[in-house]
């Protein structure tokens, strides 16, 4: 029977919340901005800078494997619009991606998670596998984790295996001694158990079960409760392909 020796966190609303954070750091990026480049009045505001990162995400679907690159070139881009020029607008952009990462990673874990990533620290690797731009070190959780990935590093956002495989080769585990926790259906649960890895779904914000999740999928609700289900894991050997 494989041991367990693996254990692969998705970050973005498995550890915390995520939307509040992005609202509030797209707010205050906005305000940054306006104080900065006073040309960025009516009719720009931080409607028109997500209207534009959903057209430039139409135009280059590839956007999705490099979001930090998405909202930069928004930002750009709106201030092309609003006369700003490319040199000047270049600079702003990259200045306030600065600032938009910086509050972009002021995270309030969810309860318990410390304590449940430390005691699982202290008996597996442990592995952070994110489609978004959270910076574990900035978190402070980041000497937690022997193996850190984004979809910008790999340059292929789940559910896509790449980062899952990369993930077993840095760790150099085999899929079947790895698990996966995340809280999205398909890139993380499916996504991880299509690449022969266990999958839990993290659901720390109390919704309802997806039908999509196959129903041997165990559901973490409490962070109190991994330890218990990870030792499940490990005994109930080789994991499902379903
Ligand atoms: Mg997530």
């Amino acid at each position: 029977m494989p041991a367990l020796r693996l254990v692969c966190f998705d970050l973005d609303n498995t550890l915390w919340h995520v939307e509040p954070v992005l609202v509030r750091a797209e707010r205050e990026t906005w305000d940054w901005l306006v104080a900065r480049e006073p040309r960025l009045s009516i009719p720009f505001d931080a409607a028109w800078v997500r209207d534009k990162r959903a057209l430039l995400l139409r135009g280059r679907p590839d956007y999705v494997h490099d979001l930090t690159a998405l909202r930069r070139d928004a930002m750009y881009r709106t201030l092309l619009d609003a006369g700003v020029d490319d040199p000047t607008a270049r600079r702003i952009a990259a200045d306030a991606m600065d600032v938009f990462l910086h509050l972009r990673n002021q995270v309030e874990l969810f309860p318990g998670v410390l304590e449940a990533l430390e005691l699982a620290h202290r008996r597996y690797r442990l592995a952070a596998l994110s489609n978004g731009n959270a910076d574990l070190k900035r978190i402070g959780a980041g000497r937690l984790f022997d193996v850190v990935l984004s979809a910008e590093s790999v340059g292929r956002a789940k559910p896509h295996p790449a980062m899952f495989e990369r993930a077993l080769t840095e760790a150099g585990v085999a899929a079947d001694e790895a698990v996966h926790v995340g809280d999205h259906p398909e890139h993380d649960v499916l996504a991880a158990r299509g690449a022969g890895l266990h999958a839990v779904w993290a659901n720390p914000l109390a919704l309802p079960r997806p039908d999509a999740l196959p129903t041997d999928v165990p559901a973490l609700d409490r962070f109190d409760d991994l330890d218990a289900i990870l030792e499940r894991i490990a005994a109930a050997g080789q994991p499902s392909r379903a």
